[in-house]
Order: structure tokens, then sequence, then C-alpha cells
């Protein structure tokens, strides 16, 4: 089975694994969706341990347990070799900024050759802000004070350059809380960080499936990176082996709707573009 449109040959940069805790299915469950697909590359970017927590306070279900990380690299090695016919497998993981935890998050990145390092805020102040368990976040915020936040910290995740790829950009919105403020000025300036620190984002279409029912980032988003020159990839932040490139044909016409022609794919850290297929 191939996807709607002819969309053949594009790349999933974010995929997830049973070992964080919350994502179900086997790694090679993932890697034949994606063959089924018709995608030439999957790259599992699983989410890293809470390396920034003290590991008693670490939740289980939100990454995977420090130990599991040399696991979890020898099994995408091992998917890598067992499918190198049919699909081109890349290492990445999800890495969380934490303001002020910049040295482990460095020395724990040093210790594996990534093709890719997908750079993702999940966390305000401690607040997992993506999780519905802690939705009275949001009462404790102002929603435009909260954006502004956000994008800051998005914009200071990428001056770090610790990240080649930055992660569904507006997490924010995900529940469906809307700034009343217009966005133009602050999304023109996260792009502009994004563009100074050479980091590509992603179209990410779990949001799709979540309360704001659109991808991540806004159109809006997407066409002030196009316009500051930042490149753009694809991800489905497949959490279950059926959402592996789940939405692509929206992904794709989002891109090309922004004024993108080319897409970028991973290796060893270095990037190429590809031309996004025709509408
Ligand atoms: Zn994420
Ligand atoms: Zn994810």
């Amino acid at each position: 089975m191939q996807l709607p449109n002819g969309l053949t040959a594009l790349v999933d940069y974010h995929v997830h694994t049973a070992r964080c805790g919350h994502a179900v299915g086997a790694m090679e469950a993932y890697v034949e969706k994606a063959i089924e697909a018709g995608l030439k590359e999957l790259g599992f970017s699983d989410h890293l341990y809470l390396y920034w927590l003290p590991e008693g306070d670490r939740d289980p279900e939100l990454g995977m347990a420090e130990w599991e990380l040399d696991f979890y690299v020898e099994d995408v090695e091992r998917c890598r070799a067992r499918y190198a016919t049919d699909v081109t497998i890349r290492l990445s993981t999800e890495a969380d900024f934490i303001p002020g935890h910049e040295q482990t998050l460095e020395r724990v990145l040093a210790r594996y050759d990534w093709d890719y390092v997908l750079g993702s805020v999940h966390f305000v102040d401690g607040w997992g802000l993506d999780q519905s368990r802690y939705l009275d976040g949001y009462e404790r915020w102002d929603v435009n004070a909260l954006y502004a936040r956000y994008f800051d910290l998005m914009g200071q995740a990428a001056e770090t350059r610790f990240f080649d790829t930055m992660g569904h950009i507006d997490l924010v919105k995900k529940f469906g809380h809307r700034p009343t403020l217009d966005q133009a000025e602050n999304h023109r300036t996260l792009a502009e960080r994004f563009a100074r620190a050479g980091v590509c984002v992603e179209v990410n279409t779990a949001g799709l499936r979540k309360p704001v029912a659109e991808t991540y980032p806004h159109p809006d988003l997407l066409r002030a990176c196009h316009q500051a020159g930042v490149p753009v990839t694809f991800g489905s932040d497949a959490h279950a082996p059926e959402q592996v490139a789940l939405d692509f044909a929206t992904a794709a016409r989002l891109m090309r709707a922004a004024g993108y022609a080319d897409y970028l794919a991973y290796r060893g850290r270095n990037r190429s573009p590809h031309p996004l297929p025709p509408d």
C-alpha cells in the first residue's frame, strides 16, 4: 500500500517505541508499517530518559529509564540491519530542552552516533504541559504569556545547537488553548531564531489526533519559518505502529502551501534536501 497522491519515498522522523512507557507495539511493527506506507526512511526518536531529574523522581510513563538507552540504541541498530533492503532506519532521540541542564544533556547526547537529534519542549518550569493529567496547569497561566514563554523556550532550545530538528514547535496549543493576541511577531521572531541556529522544523501530524485538531506548527508559523529560510521535515509522532506516516499527504500539502519545495533527510547529522512530491 502507498500513501495517497503518490506520496511515496518520504521520511518519518518522529517515531516512538514502547520503551518510553506510553507507546505500544514492537519496533518491527513500526518498521513494517513504514515499508507498507512506502517510506524511504524511518527515524526512531524515542523520548530520552528524564535526565534533569534525580533518578527516583523520573516518571516511567514519560521516558525510558536511563539504563535502557544503550538497549534502545542496540534495538534501532538491529532493526536497521534486519530491514536494510526495504527501508533505511535512522537513529535519533526526542530530547527535552530544560534550561539549566544543558551540560547534562550535552554529555548524554555525546554518547551515541545519532543521525539527527530532535529537540522538544514538553515542560515549562517543571510543568508537563502536554499531559492531560496536568491540564490544571493552564489555569495558572495567561494564555498569551504562556505562548510567549513557550516560543522563547523553543528559541533557546535551538540556540543550544544540540538539536538538528525541532519537534512540534507550538505544542502549547495541544488542548485547544488559543492566544488572543496576534502572533505574527512571535512567529517571525521564533522563525528567525531557528534560521540563525541552523535547525529544521518538523511538520508533526500528531496534532490532528489531539483536541486542537491541526498539525504542528500552525500554517501561519510554518509560513514564517519558510520566509525565514528554515527547512522542514516530516514527523508523525507515532506512539503506535498504525500512526507511522499518518496524514503525511496533509503535511506535504501544508508544506507546499507555505512555499516549500523540499524537505530534509539526515544521516550522521548531515542533511540533504529532497523534493516534495507534486500535488
Ligand atoms: Zn514530543
Ligand atoms: Zn514525540
